[in-house]
C-alpha cells in the first residue's frame, strides 16, 4: 500500500521525483544502516506567516525544486478564510539510497486579521495522522501500515529581534506534545550576529517560561567524542539562525555558491560562519532524522494514544505500550480478559456450593427436630396407651368400691 494513502483524506497529494545531493545517504552513524538499506521516510511540516522563506528553506534543504513559490495574493483577491492543509511528495535518490519525503504545508497560517485559532486546522491535521495510524494498528488483519504521521514541524520565526510574538506562543504551545517542533529564525541575513545571538536568548527564555519543549536530540551512550561534539554544537544552536536560497551566485573570489548576493558581499547559505542552515540539514536529514521517527512514534504518538484510550473509557498500563506490538496487546487483553470470567466463574461455584450446604445442613437438622418429636408423641402414646390398659385391666379385675374409686378419681 502506497504510504501517503493515509494522508489522501486529509489532503490531496502532489507528487515528484527528484534525483539530488542532500546528505541523507552517508550517514555518520552505524545504527541507521538498516535504514540506509531500507529507505528512508520523513513528513515535515512547514510553518509559518506568508513570506517568511518556507518555500525557499526547503527547496534549499532538499537542493531541488519540491515546490514552487507562491505569488503574493493580489489586493482584490478574496483571500482564503482558513488555513490550509497542502501535501507535497518527493521522492529522492542519492547515491541508490531512498527518501520519500513528504512535506505539508500549512499555507495561510498568522495571515488574517484575527489569528487566534490559526493552529486549530493543523493540530486537527496531526491528530487526524495519529487516529488514521491508530486504525490500522487496530485492524485485525493488518497489512503494511500508511504512515502520513508528522515527524518534525519547522517552526518559522519572524526576525524581529524582539522577542517571540503571541501567535509564536499560542501555536507552540497547543502542538508541543504533539509534534517534534524545530524553531528557525528565518531570513537571518537580516541581523547581525550581536542581533541574532540575542534574539537567541531570548526566544529561549520565552519558551522555558511559557514551558513549550522544542525537540532535543538525544545523546547516545556509544557515540565518539566527535559525535557527542557534533551534536552539542547542533543543540546550541537552537533555534537555527537560517538563510534559504535556491539560487547560485558568485563569490568575490569567483566560486559559485548557494546564497544571496547583496552590493557589500554574499551570504552563503551552507557556510556555518554565516547561518544555521547547515546544522539543520544536518540534524533533520542526517543525524536525527531516526530520533525524530521514533520519538513521533514512541513519545508523541504513544500519549496521545494514551489520552485517546482513556477518553474512551479503555484503561491500560500505559509502561506496557511501548513494549507490545498491538497484535501482541489484543492476545494479551484476551488472556486478561478470560482469566477473569476463570476467576468470575470459580467464585460463583464457591458461593453456589457455599449455599447448598447451608440447605442441607438446615434439612438435616429440622429432620433431626422432626424425628425428635416424631419419637417424642410416639413415647407419649405409648404411655397413654399403657396407662389405658392398666386401667382397663383394673377396671375388668377389681371390685365395685375399686370401680367407683377408680371413676372418681
Ligand atoms: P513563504 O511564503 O514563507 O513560502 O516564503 P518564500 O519562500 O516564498 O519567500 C518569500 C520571499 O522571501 C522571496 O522573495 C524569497 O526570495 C525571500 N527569501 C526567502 N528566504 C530568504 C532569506 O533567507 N533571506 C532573505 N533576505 N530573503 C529570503
Amino acid at each position: 500500500q502506497d504510504p501517503s494513502s493515509a494522508s489522501d483524506s486529509v489532503a490531496p497529494v502532489i507528487r515528484k521525483k527528484i534525483t539530488s545531493h542532500v546528505g541523507f545517504s552517508n550517514l555518520p552513524n552505524q545504527v541507521r544502516k538498516k535504514s540506509v538499506k531500507d529507505g528512508f521516510q520523513l513528513t515535515v511540516m512547514v510553518v509559518g506567516e506568508s513570506g517568511l522563506g518556507k518555500t525557499t528553506l526547503i527547496n534549499t534543504l532538499f537542493n531541488s525544486t519540491i515546490y514552487m513559490p507562491r505569488e503574493p495574493l493580489h489586493p482584490a483577491q478574496d483571500r482564503p478564510k482558513t488555513v490550509a492543509i497542502e501535501n507535497i511528495q518527493a521522492d529522492i535518490e542519492e547515491n541508490g539510497v531512498q527518501l520519500r519525503l513528504n512535506v505539508v504545508d500549512t499555507p495561510g497560517f498568522g495571515d488574517f486579521v484575527n489569528n487566534s485559532d490559526s493552529w486549530t486546522p493543523i493540530l486537527d491535521t496531526i491528530e487526524q495522522r495519529f487516529d488514521a495510524y491508530l486504525t490500522q494498528e487496530n485492524r485485525v488483519r493488518r497489512q503494511k501500515i500508511a504512515d502520513s504521521r508528522v515527524h518534525a514541524c519547522l517552526y518559522f520565526i519572524q526576525p524581529t529581534g524582539h522577542s517571540l510574538k503571541q501567535i509564536d506562543i499560542d501555536f507552540m504551545r497547543r502542538l508541543h506534545l504533539k509534534v517534534n517542533l524545530i524553531p528557525v529564525i528565518s531570513k537571518a541575513d537580516t541581523m547581525n550576529e550581536e542581533e541574532i545571538a540575542d534574539f537567541k536568548e531570548r526566544i529561549l527564555s520565552d519558551l522555558a517560561f511559557h514551558d513549550i519543549r522544542i525537540f532535543q536530540a538525544p545523546v547516545y551512550e556509544d557515540e565518539d567524542e566527535e559525535g557527542i561534539a557534533e551534536s552539542e554544537e547542533i543543540t546550541r544552536a537552537i533555534p537555527f539562525a537560517v538563510v534559504g536560497s535556491d539560487r547560485a551566485v558568485r563569490t568575490a573570489d569567483g566560486r559559485i555558491v548557494r546564497g544571496r548576493a547583496y552590493p557589500w558581499g554574499v551570504v552563503e547559505v551552507d557556510d556555518p560562519t554565516h547561518c544555521d542552515f547547515g546544522k539543520l540539514r544536518q540534524m533533520l536529514v542526517r543525524t536525527n532524522l531516526e530520533d525524530l521517527r521514533t520519538h513521533t512514534n514512541q513519545v508523541l504518538y504513544e500519549h496521545w494514544r494514551t489520552e485517546r484510550l482513556l477518553s474512551m473509557g479503555v484503561t491500560q498500563d500505559p509502561s506496557v505500550f511501548q513494549e507490545i506490538n498491538p497484535a501482541e496487546r489484543l492476545r494479551e487483553e484476551r488472556v486478561i480478559h478470560l482469566a477473569k470470567l476463570a476467576k468470575l466463574e470459580a467464585s460463583m461455584k464457591d458461593v453456589f456450593q457455599e449455599k447448598v450446604e447451608i440447605q442441607e445442613r438446615k434439612l438435616k437438622q429440622s429432620e433431626v427436630e422432626l424425628y425428635a418429636r416424631h419419637k417424642e408423641m410416639k413415647d407419649a402414646l405409648n404411655k397413654q396407651y399403657e396407662q389405658l390398659a392398666q386401667k382397663k385391666a383394673q377396671l375388668e379385675n377389681g371390685t365395685p368400691d375399686t370401680r367407683k374409686r377408680m371413676f372418681r378419681g
